[in-house]
């Protein structure tokens, strides 16, 4: 998640990931964005380091998906790294190597502007982390899902998914947004859904994505994703909202699906309230909640 939210914030338009052994053995994540810069890249696996923070007041708006420069030194801690990162306009690549958050090695070598990102041997320094991992299923269930919400909410971004040599997702990068809700909910649901178009919200918050006739629905709230500011957020206030617009609609126990993204001032909204920056505190729980539920009923 934290690699995939780095590619994006990037501004990477193609985003290729690969693992081995549910992510044990390898992840590897290889976007074509800006890259770093050569002398750059070691800091960025230090604590803290961010390019995303320009002054103290960015904190109180923060508009990309990372902020806390936390990611690379946490991930670098537990395996081992090979990475190989290029800028557009510089002839030739810089690669590095880190065990266990060592640099063991750099140096020039070619490489396609953007960064590639290769974790090996996952927690093998800390045996109890790794006893602690759910089943290879089940993480791979997890990746996938983290991939599927972004390929979602990015339709101008192409992600692609193999699983131990497999191709599991992949989605064009065309830009509509339907194509890359197809990749999830198949073809038939994402014909059916409804636009909720900016205009539907009436207010200085939008809503803006795809819901379900009120002749669609299902028996759990799985298929409700819910974005703020295109950050993939969990949310019951959220879900709340939606389900009340459909009050009255769907028979008992059943609940809508819904791809929505809600855009409100950066100010307006903490994003650095929870470790895995799922969860978003927002300034007036009450505007985003009518916002949400006038929206989706117009
Ligand atoms: P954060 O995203 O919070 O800044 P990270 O530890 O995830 O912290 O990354 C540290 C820094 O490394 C980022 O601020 C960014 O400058 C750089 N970086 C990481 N991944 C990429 C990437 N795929 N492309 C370009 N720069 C990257
Ligand atoms: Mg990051």
């Amino acid at each position: 998640k934290e690699l995939i939210e780095n590619s994006l914030d990037a501004a990477s338009s193609q985003i290729i990931v690969e693992i081995l052994n549910g992510g044990l053995d390898l992840v590897k994540v290889v976007d074509n964005g800006t890259g770093m810069e050569s002398a750059e890249l070691g800091l960025a696996f230090q604590r803290h380091a961010t390019s995303k923070l320009g002054s103290d007041e960015d904190l109180d708006r923060v508009y990309t998906l990372g902020f806390r420069g936390e990611a690379l030194p946490s991930i670098a801690a537990v395996s081992q790294i090979e990475v190989c990162t290029r800028e557009r306009e510089v002839n030739e690549g810089w690669a590095m190597t880190l065990d266990w958050g060592r640099i063991m090695s750099q140096g020039p070598r070619g490489c396609p502007p953007g960064t590639s990102i290769s974790i090996s041997n996952l927690f093998q320094n800390v045996p109890a982390r790794r006893k602690f991992l759910k089943s290879n299923m089940a993480e791979v269930g997890r990746i996938k899902e983290v991939i599927c919400r972004y390929a979602m909410i990015n339709p101008r971004v192409g992600f692609q998914l193999s699983v131990d040599g497999r191709k599991v997702i992949q989605s064009s990068g065309g830009g509509e947004s339907q194509e890359a809700i197809a990749v999830v909910f198949g073809v038939d649901v994402a014909r059916t859904l409804m636009e909720v178009s900016p205009e539907c919200s009436g207010g200085v918050y939008t809503l803006r994505g795809y819901i379900s006739p009120p002749s669609l629905h299902r028996s759990n709230r799985r298929h409700i994703i819910f974005f703020v500011n295109g950050r993939w957020v969990r949310s019951r206030m959220l879900s709340v909202a939606l389900e009340e617009a459909y009050h009255g609609l769907l028979p008992q126990g059943r609940y809508p699906l819904a791809v929505l993204d809600i855009n409100v001032p950066y100010e307006d909204v903490d994003v650095n309230v929870h470790p895995a920056k799922q969860e978003v505190r927002f300034r007036s729980d009450r505007q985003v909640f009518v916002t949400v539920q006038r929206a989706v009923r117009n």
